[in-house]
């Protein structure tokens, strides 16, 4: 369907063009309304000077946690440093003012970074073709799943069951159980990897795909990957690989040549775009040449040196976003890993590794690592020892705050008990990770000392111990003027 562009300024007369009238401003407000339609009064609003309103707004911005500005070692999520210039570049006109719409002769250069992209996922992974619709992990691991519905489909030989390791993300049995599959759960063996006898016993032919990460949530390599892959091949089912984690293994490994057939990534983590809050994200999934067909529409198509969009597929499983996904957090990706190149993108992996080592070193005495092995990119901690001085992980997590770190991920995975997951990323300095090593040791001094300084934390923040789901379903964004009493108060006691 041909388009015809509106302008999307109104302009007074430009030649050559239809020009629009618009009636001539007389005094305010007179212009293109009826009479009878205009107000009376001045509307009730509140009259605030513009340097009130810069400082309260100034001061909210500084009551939250951010990337930019506090450490934040939330264990699975990857909140590595976003660089400035993955927004410069995001921000450009040329993508910023772009029109979903445009036909493709317009925006050739766009569709080259789209194809680009791709090419560089598949570089990096060892898969054979990727999309880049889907707008998070969660919605890639669904898209994931309908193309293995297909697969299973057009052999005439439908399969409902999913295997998934019990330490998994939990958006792996959700999406399973929304594309309609049985989810049944893997026992981890007891070095917290996946046990082979246990695969072996659960893999039936009514098994469609085992979903694993890799690195595991437990920041564990999957070493018998390649004999997992075996198995399940030999069933006649597909290896699904969670890849938010792939952070540990950028030019190191290729999920590609471990037997995986098709896995999402997640681009706000490993590749550096801001997330948090609900998005925007990006979850492109890549998938081996034998699934390339099954991938959703339309896909960019390179035809010599011209780029176009084929949206007609027979096989595809269809559309999973509008257009073409988020775009933005794509030319942020893609403007990540152009800058760091190959050799770039393997020492962010090492140093996370790294990273994380050496803060397990630092920490595993006084907080035991109950699958102790060298991690990947995170590790797991149990403060289960706290527990006699009535001090919970959710109450050190509350603590860390008041020195100024934001909290790991707590409770997850669920198979180790007062679970601490620590994720320091490549991005922070030593001195960082030793002050907030340094920080966690007190706390745990504090905890048999003072316990209450801790089970009532935080004492430094505006908020203590909120209804989580309540403050971020219906945030109280109103406006107190300085000094009058806040008919809402921010702080409840503990
Ligand atoms: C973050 C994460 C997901 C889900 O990704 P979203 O973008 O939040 O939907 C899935 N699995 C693992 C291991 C993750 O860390």
């Amino acid at each position: 369907m041909a388009l015809k562009p509106e302008p999307l300024i109104f302009e007074r007369s430009v030649p050559g063009r239809r020009a629009y009238r618009l009636p001539a401003p007389t005094a305010a407000g007179e212009t293109l309304l009826p009479e009878e339609h205009r107000r009376q009064d001045a509307p009730p609003l509140p009259e605030v000077a513009e340097l009130d309103v810069v400082r309260h707004f100034t001061r909210l911005s500084q009551l939250n946690f951010s990337v930019d500005t506090q450490f934040y070692p939330l264990g699975s999520c990857t909140m590595k440093y976003n660089p400035k210039l993955n927004e410069r570049i995001a921000s450009w006109s040329r993508f910023a003012q772009m029109h979903p719409m445009q036909p493709a002769p317009t925006v050739q250069g766009f569709l080259r970074l789209l194809d680009e992209l791709e090419q560089a996922l598949c570089r990096i992974t060892g898969m054979a073709a990727f999309t880049l619709q889907p707008a998070a992990g969660a919605q890639g691991e669904l898209t994931g799943l309908k193309i293995i519905r297909a697969h299973h489909r057009l052999k005439r030989k439908p399969r409902s069951t999913i295997l998934i390791p019990d330490s998994a993300h939990g958006t792996n049995p959700a999406s399973a159980a929304l594309s309609g599959f049985r989810v049944v759960e893997l026992t981890s063996g007891a070095n917290g990897r996946l046990d082979l006898e246990e695969l072996r016993a659960k893999l039936s032919d009514d098994v469609a795909a085992v979903m694993l990460t890799n690195p595991n949530t437990l920041g564990l390599f999957e070493r018998d990957i390649a004999a997992i892959a075996q198995l399940v091949h030999s069933r006649g089912a597909l290896v699904y690989m969670d890849g938010a984690n792939m952070n540990a293994l950028l030019g190191i490994v290729r999920p590609g040549d471990m037997g995986v057939d098709l896995l999402q990534l997640n681009l706000h983590k490993t590749f550096s775009t801001p997330h948090g809050g609900g998005g925007p994200g990006a979850g492109p999934v890549g998938v081996t040449k034998a699934l390339e067909d099954f991938l959703p529409v339309p896909r960019v198509r390179k035809a010599g040196t011209r780029f176009r969009w084929e949206e007609r597929s027979t096989r595809s499983i269809g559309r999973v976003h509008g257009f073409y996904g988020n775009t933005g957090v794509l030319v942020r990706a893609y403007v990540y890993i152009r800058t760091l190149g190959r050799e770039g993108l393997q020492r962010v992996s090492r140093a996370a590794l790294i990273n994380a080592n050496y803060l397990k070193a630092r920490l595993s005495k006084t907080f035991p690592v109950p699958f102790d092995q060298h991690c990947l990119h995170e590790f797991v901690a149990s403060l289960k020892p706290l527990k006699a001085s009535g001090v919970t992980a959710w109450d050190v997590a509350k603590r860390l705050l008041d020195y100024g770190f934001y909290a790991p991920t707590v409770y997850f995975p669920l198979v180790v008990d007062e679970a601490f997951m620590i994720e320091p990323t490549e991005t922070e300095s030593k001195e960082t990770l030793d002050a907030f090593a340094d920080a966690l040791l007190r706390i745990a001094d504090e905890a048999r000392t003072r316990p209450e300084l801790v089970t009532h934390a935080p004492q430094q923040m505006p908020v203590a111990r909120l209804d989580e789901v309540k403050a971020a379903r219906e945030p109280d964004l109103r406006w107190t003027p300085a000094g009058a009493p806040d008919p809402h108060p921010l702080v409840t006691a503990p």
